[in-house]
């Protein structure tokens, strides 16, 4: 049996601090997974893997949406 999905405290925001998982640049889109694994992608990133990030990602939350 699957645990019920549940939702958990909100997300901290992403902040300066925060990198992308796949270069050392700021990161700007947090992706979380049905397992509530989460990668943090910068645009750049996050625009070369956008197909597969958006059928793989159960959220996808980005500071800027006309990327
Ligand atoms: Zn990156």
């Amino acid at each position: 049996m699957p645990a019920p999905i549940t939702t958990l405290t909100a997300p901290e925001p992403l902040t300066a601090l925060d990198r992308c998982d796949n270069c050392p640049a700021a990161a700007r889109v947090r992706t979380t997974f049905a397992n509530n694994h989460d990668l943090l992608f910068c645009g750049h990133c996050y625009r070369k893997h956008r197909a597969a990030l958006e059928g793989a990602a159960s959220s996808i939350d980005a500071e800027h949406e006309d990327w």
